[in-house]
């Protein structure tokens, strides 16, 4: 191999052809484009057969190879190289923001092998105002095959690239911002559409996926009596993660109710131990638990997991803090609406159902009990001389007794049953698929029970507490809701003038009670 410089144009033609180099560079939509133009016309320019262009990684804060000519067999290891800033030739010019000049490398200590038999090398770092883009990287198997010219004409080809490159980025980040935008735009449309809660998250769990690319996202709710968060909606999620109850501190979502402010870690593995991590999608290297926030409660978390190291970069994490406020808002509007509706069904001293439900109850079962063959039996319990309770005791003891008395009754019956307050101190239970006996042996129990009923705030007192109960049957002593009820207001009527503490079954009411 000769020694001495490549060939370069006359001076004048010099110019020329710089200004037709960059100007071939332009802007350009792809990027991959845009390097092969770069690296045509810095081997045009310079006559150089090997040429690299290696980009810098801001994740890594490392050069990776992007595009390469030449290097012979090394070309396919070379391809797959990543550089410290500072490593090698190229490394030293991005580090020192300087072009670099061997006509030798044998000598030169900074020289990483690249070219099998290298002798001469070329790197001009690519810098664009501030922001370093990488590097270009020439070489030759001749000594001093490149000159100060080269290195000129290099270092302005270089700069007209880095501008490029950063617009491409630019670009680039511009439109993956616009689709977050799009992605948090379609989830408001969503969160105002009001659809059923379970399919609304797993639409909004499915967007926000496309935010971040390889995240697993994940709806967790806060029990704000247990302090515990439960999974309530997350495609991605292993089994046993659904499951799971997480206390409040516990894992980096249980910390984020603790801290009550979003939390971003960036390699779980590192920070495993301090945080007691716990696994929500297999491999997940990354995280990030954002608080649901309503009336300025916590009331749960948005997760997002990623098998991607540091996968959630300032712009993810506002993101995903704007998709999480209208999370909240369609998770706090259906608790707001469930507890309505809860309200609407429930008596409010003893918390069992009301008359209204208890009725809509009675005509529900009547109907399915008819359509199986099922026999069902209502039980009407009315206390007994209860205005003397309040004139003994005072209201305020008269409505502890019916709480406790509720408490008795909901813990008498099976989990299929119900139990309803259908009056001032009259109750309601409906025993389905039950025969006479254990409709009976229900009864028997609870009145005795009641009678047993002792309350806190007056121990030592005998309320004397007792109730009066009627029991029918479906269909053997009605065969419509209404029907039912009367007979069975009849029987415990019965058991009124009969003496009251004591159960009475429609099917005895003969003649005269
Ligand atoms: P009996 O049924 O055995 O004939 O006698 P009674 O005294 O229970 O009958 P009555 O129906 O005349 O009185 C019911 C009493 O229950 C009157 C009312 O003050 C009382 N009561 C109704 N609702 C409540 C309530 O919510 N709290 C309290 N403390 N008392 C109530
Ligand atoms: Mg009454
Ligand atoms: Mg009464």
């Amino acid at each position: 191999m000769p020694a001495g410089p490549h060939n370069l144009p006359e001076h004048d033609d010099l110019l020329a052809e710089l200004y037709e180099s960059s100007r071939a560079i332009g802007l350009r939509d792809c990027i991959d484009d845009l390097l092969d133009e770069v690296l045509d016309q810095a081997q045009r320019l310079i006559g150089a057969e090997h040429a690299a262009l290696m980009l810098y990684d801001e994740d890594t804060d490392r050069l990776v190879t992007a595009c390469l000519r030449g290097y012979g067999t090394r070309a396919g290891d070379l391809r797959h190289r990543t550089l410290a800033l500072g490593e090698g030739l190229s490394g030293w010019a991005a580090w020192e923001r300087k072009a670099v000049r061997v006509g030798d490398v044998r000598t030169d200590s900074r020289y990483l092998e690249g070219l099998a038999k290298a002798r001469s090398n070329l790197a001009v770092p690519l810098v664009a105002g501030n922001q370093l883009a990488g590097v270009l990287n020439v070489e030759s198997e001749r000594t001093d095959a490149f000159s100060a010219e080269h290195e000129r004409l290099l270092t302005v080809l270089g700069a007209q690239a880095a501008l490029a490159i950063v617009a491409c980025w630019v670009q680039r980040d511009l439109r993956t911002r616009i689709n977050q935008m799009e992605a948090v735009n379609r989830i408001s449309r969503l969160a105002g559409e009001g659809g059923a809660i379970g399919a609304t998250l797993n639409s909004m769990l499915e967007i926000a996926q496309e935010i971040v690319p390889r995240a697993q996202c994940a709806i967790l709710l806060l029990d704000p009596d247990k302090q515990v968060l439960r999974v309530a909606a997350g495609q991605g999620y292993q089994a046993v993660a659904r499951y799971l109850e997480i206390p409040v501190g516990r894992g980096v979502t249980g910390r984020c109710v603790e801290a009550g402010e979003t939390q971003v870690v960036m390699d779980l593995a590192s920070e495993a131990d301090e945080l007691d991590y716990i696994q929500g999608i297999p491999g997940a290297i990354s995280e990030v638990a954002v608080p649901l926030l309503a009336d300025g409660r916590i009331i749960g978390v948005f997760n997002a997991e990623s098998v991607q190291r540091a996968a959630f970069g300032e712009h993810e994490v506002q993101t995903l803090e704007l998709v999480a406020r209208q999370v909240a808002s369609v998770v706090r509007s259906a608790q707001l609406l469930e507890e309505t509706r809860r309200l609407a069904v429930t008596d409010p001293l003893t918390g069992l159902h009301n008359r209204r439900h208890f009725t809509r109850q009675l005509d529900e079962n009547v109907r399915r009990s008819a359509r199986y063959g099922e026999r069902l039996a209502l039980v009407l319990l009315d206390v007994d001389f209860f205005k003397t309770v309040n004139d003994r005791f005072g209201h305020h003891v008269g409505d502890r007794a019916l709480q406790l008395l509720a408490g008795t009754l909901a813990e008498a019956v099976r989990e299929t049953d119900q139990t309803a307050r259908i009056g001032g101190e009259e109750f309601a239970l409906l025993l389905l698929r039950c025969d006479r006996d254990l409709a009976l042996s229900i009864s028997e129990r609870v009145r005795s029970q009641i009678r047993e009923l002792v309350i806190d705030e007056l121990p030592d007192v005998d309320m004397d507490l007792s109730a009066s109960v009627g029991v029918a049957f479906f269909p053997d002593d009605g065969a419509d809701p209404k029907t039912l009820m009367r007979v069975a207001d009849d029987a415990l009527y019965r058991a009124k003038r009969r003496g009251r503490d004591q159960v009475v079954l429609a099917s005895e009411l003969g003649g005269i009670g």
